[in-house]
């Protein structure tokens, strides 16, 4: 009787060590929902001021303040600098918890991918030249086609190529290649940059995690570009892997599912 008492006495105990556990999983998931909504709630909250404050700078300039060498337009201009930077996290910030919103579906239709990868290319390519980068294509000249939503695709594949473009000194190399493999889709940048060391690899998916190296803080950023690019992946049925030395370079991979 004593050792039954015993068992008894063992699972009690590994029986409320479950449910403490439990209790603790709930908890978390709470604070999680109630940070995604807070930060929802917040970046809605300030597009309204923001737009106000943009649309009345906007018409200040109008009075050729922009085209005029005083103190007045200095200030105009810093404050046009700092509110294009506020609406571009705002925006990150609304984007990251509409996709991140599990009751947010996917508004799926045939998209090309290669064509994606062009524009993204299109759009860093002056940035690159001006910093004297070299940008190179790996892209197959027939549509590579994935189902999803055409604007997180882009965003997913633009933030990628920016963020190698950014990341990389002068006279470095970024790549972007694109290819089917079997029922895939692998879309792969690479550059020749600064690298991510092993223990900042570990945080790069997080949203606001920047690294710790001081030659990519230099860089003005928010540490959500990658969280945005990792969960619309992960909603597309895809995933994303990074290979990276630091000093030598980095290369993001996304396998998609082909259409
Ligand atoms: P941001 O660029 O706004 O800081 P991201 O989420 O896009 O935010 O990136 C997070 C961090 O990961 C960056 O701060 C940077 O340190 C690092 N990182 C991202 N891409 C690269 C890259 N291609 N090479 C080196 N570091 C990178």
């Amino acid at each position: 009787a004593l050792e039954i008492g015993h068992d008894l006495g063992t699972a009690l105990t590994a029986a409320a060590a479950l449910e403490r556990e439990r209790a603790l999983v709930r908890e978390l998931q709470q604070l999680d929902d109630y940070r995604t909504h807070l930060i929802a709630t917040l970046s809605h909250e300030l597009r309204t001021p923001l737009s106000v404050i943009s649309g009345n700078l906007e018409m200040l300039g109008d009075l050729d303040l922009d085209r005029q060498d005083t103190e007045a337009a200095r200030h105009h201009a810093a404050m046009v600098r700092g509110t294009v930077r506020m609406q571009r996290v705002v925006d990150d910030l609304l984007l990251l918890a509409r996709v991140g919103d599990p009751q947010h579906p996917l508004d799926a239709s045939p998209v090309d991918l290669a064509a994606v990868a062009r524009g993204a290319l299109a759009l860093v390519e002056s940035t690159a030249r001006a910093k004297g980068l070299h940008l190179e294509s790996r892209l197959d000249p027939t549509p590579v086609v994935v189902r999803g939503e055409p604007a997180e695709l882009d965003r997913l594949v633009t933030n990628l190529v920016s963020n190698a473009a950014k990341y990389t000194p002068a006279g470095g190399t970024v790549t972007l290649s694109l290819a089917r493999r079997g029922p895939d889709v692998v879309l792969e940048v690479a550059d020749t940059g600064l690298g991510i060391s092993e223990e900042d690899q570990a945080g790069l998916f997080r949203a606001f995690f920047r690294t710790t190296n001081p030659d990519a803080l230099r860089e003005p950023g928010t540490g959500l570009g990658l969280a945005i690019v990792a969960t619309v992946a992960q909603r597309h049925g895809g995933d994303i892997r990074v290979r990276s030395r630091l000093g030598e370079g980095t290369t993001f991979t996304v396998v998609l599912p082909g259409a």
